[in-house]
């Protein structure tokens, strides 16, 4: 039953998306599309100015940029024309917050606060990851690497604290602390899954893919192994169907190549967020 708190947790949460998302917007113009050629193994450009394309360094251990005044307002160093913000992924980082806030509710959201802050993470930085393959069929590497870092920590103290609530003892277990192996299970089973596709057909399946795999897992085997299942049927079935809806209006052939990262992040929120197997398992039990 959604009370009035759960609704204004929920509004409260689209409200700290939104500016979240469009500050994220100003990375998306700077990553440039890479086709490179069957035998061209050089690595994709960094990312840089839309407008001069001076290089525009990342922190390294942040999706986000080094500078000070590109993170203020969007400012090239070089040139100094502004990357706007991104009304759609403002928007959409909006909705997820806010169905974060939904899916936990205040209960949810106070029993489990680090499981909450790591769904939001991945929320804001799967909306942002989805913008860019979208764009440019690119799941970069600045984006990409500086996530595991903090949404490992994130999901293994929730899986680890979550373990702890449950059970009478004051002190950590070493049965609470092997509640960490559900994520890193999941990470490095799916990570392996889609790098077993990808190397069965390299052109079937984007290495950028396989990059986010391991970050998907990590979040899917958190809500268990069901979950993981579900979430990476779904993202199957809804390209799937995304692909015949474009062929059926021809807006595409049978060689147009589909970004498959938001379907990917897209699955596995719908399966955390609004699944049956949502929140932690023993929460959800
Ligand atoms: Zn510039």
């Amino acid at each position: 039953m959604l009370g009035i708190a759960d609704a204004a947790l929920a509004l409260l949460l689209a409200a700290a998306g939104a500016p979240v998302g469009a500050a994220a917007g100003r990375l998306v113009p700077l990553f440039a599309r890479h086709d490179p050629g069957p035998d061209d193994d050089a690595p994709p450009p960094p990312p840089a100015c839309p407008a001069c394309g001076a290089p525009i360094p990342f922190v390294g251990w942040l999706p986000a940029v080094r500078l000070r005044g590109f993170a203020r307002n969007g400012r090239c160093p070089a040139c100094a024309r502004s990357v706007p913000p991104s009304a759609p992924l403002a928007a959409a980082t909006g909705v997820l917050f806010g169905a974060v806030g939904l899916s936990a509710g205040v209960s949810g959201a106070a029993a489990d606060p680090v499981w909450t802050a790591a769904l939001l993470f991945f929320a804001a930085v799967g909306a942002l990851l989805a913008a860019v393959d979208v764009r440019v069929h690119r799941l970069p590497d600045a984006i990409v690497g500086p996530a595991y870092p903090i949404a490992v920590p994130l999901v293994c103290g929730a899986a680890v604290l979550e373990s702890a609530a449950g059970t009478p003892a004051p002190a950590l277990s070493a049965a609470d602390l092997g509640a960490a192996a559900y994520p890193l299970g999941g990470l490095a089973g799916l990570a392996a899954f889609y790098w077993l596709l990808w190397f069965i057909h390299p052109a079937g399946m984007g290495w950028g893919d396989v990059k986010i795999a391991g970050l998907v897992g990590l979040y899917l085997g958190a809500a268990g192994f069901a979950a993981a299942v579900a979430g990476t049927l779904a993202a199957f079935l809804a390209s799937a169907v995304y692909g015949v809806v474009l062929l059926a209006l021809r807006r595409a052939t049978r060689r147009t190549q589909i970004p498959f990262g938001p379907f990917m992040i897209g699955g596995a929120l719908a399966v955390l967020l609004a699944g049956p197997h949502a929140g932690l398992p023993g929460l959800a039990g």
